[in-house]
């Protein structure tokens, strides 16, 4: 069963000039975007800044209307729901089955309340008694590792990674369906990443969380997810189970993204190219396939047809022209 079946998601924001404020031109933030999460499944969304991943998450959260397309959502009452087109007073309701972990622990904590506050404001919203709330504060504060007198502190005595956990006790306080994490872990060091990423292991595997994770790179993901779809200038270029993806890529893009991977061991890498020049600009995207510019493997089809994502293998997509011939280097 799905929990979130999003189809032909797009947010583009025209841009007027002159007189008669005249649409000159489009940034296509979000340009065709169609996945979807099962239950108890995390889907990794990865790209470069300005791909459009976030755009998606906010576009999922409804911080952002999106231009067309719909985001299915199933809050587990029997049927689902359109979160595209749904007016905003009919979305709170659902604000309590969606939740986010937010990227910067510093500045999504209120300085001003203790974290027993904090954790429980979700509970306090949505009419949870006193006595309860504590409880459960205590309970959530016990399933992200932290001490139980840290309810009594505010988040400054505190470093990010615990901060960190502090947010991810108030996304799960009100046992959400859906849980959008949008780079959890890149404003940490790097050994506070590898513990994040170890709880939200553990998380998974215990309350069996179904997650959308938003990341910038495959560095962190490979863990993480069960599936992994890679964007590129607004659109989806690859989805893959994680494993398959990482040690096989069938898009160039994906190959460059993990070419930034650390490799146990850098002998066996082998081969792998690294993509040169700039991400594209939405608002004027090349022809043809957009990452051509920079693709070691273009041909001249690829400067004037755009590749479809297409099933090149069970369970496995891919949008470009030569997916079935170019022998691509994963890492082991
Ligand atoms: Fe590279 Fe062509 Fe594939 Fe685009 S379609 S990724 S340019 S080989």
């Amino acid at each position: 069963m799905n929990v979130l079946e999003v189809t032909d998601l797009r947010k583009h924001y025209p841009i007027h000039a002159g007189l008669l404020r005249r649409e000159v031109a489009r940034v296509r933030a979000v340009d065709g975007v169609s996945f979807h999460i099962a239950e108890g499944e995390t889907l990794a969304l990865v790209g470069e800044s300005g791909c459009g991943k976030t755009t998606v998450s906010r576009c999922i959260l409804r911080a952002l209307a999106p231009t067309s397309g719909s985001i299915r959502f199933d809050p587990g009452q029997g049927g689902t729901v359109d979160l595209a087109t749904l007016p905003k007073r009919a979305l709170r309701p659902l604000r309590r089955h969606l939740q986010m972990i937010f990227q910067d622990p510093y500045s999504s904590l209120n300085p001003r309340m203790m974290v027993g506050d904090i954790i429980a404001e979700p509970l306090k919203v949505n009419g949870v008694p006193a006595a309860e709330r504590n409880a459960r504060v205590l309970e959530l504060l016990d399933l992200v590792q932290m001490p139980a007198v840290a309810r009594t502190r505010f988040p400054h005595a505190f470093s990010g990674g615990q901060r960190q956990r502090i947010g991810i006790a108030r996304a799960l306080a009100l046992n959400p369906r859906l849980v959008v994490a949008d780079e959890p872990v890149s404003a940490l060091d790097v050994s506070v990443q590898a513990q994040i990423i170890n709880l939200m292991l553990d998380l998974q595997d215990r309350l069996k969380l179904s997650m959308l994770f938003v990341a910038h790179d495959l560095s962190v993901v490979r863990h993480v997810s069960d599936r992994v779809a890679v964007m590129y200038v607004g659109r989806i270029v690859e989805v893959a189970p994680t494993d398959a993806l990482y040690r096989a890529p069938r898009h160039p893009y994906t190959e460059t993204l993990l070419a930034a991977v650390p490799a146990p061991d850098p002998m066996r890498r082998g081969r792998q190219m690294k993509a040169s020049g700039e991400v594209a600009d939405p608002a004027k995207p090349p022809p043809g396939c957009a990452f051509h510019p920079r693709c070691p493997y273009a041909q001249d089809r690829c400067r004037v047809e755009r590749p479809e994502l297409t099933e090149v293998a069970p369970g496995r997509w891919a949008s470009c022209h030569r997916a079935q011939e170019i022998e691509l280097t994963g890492v082991a």
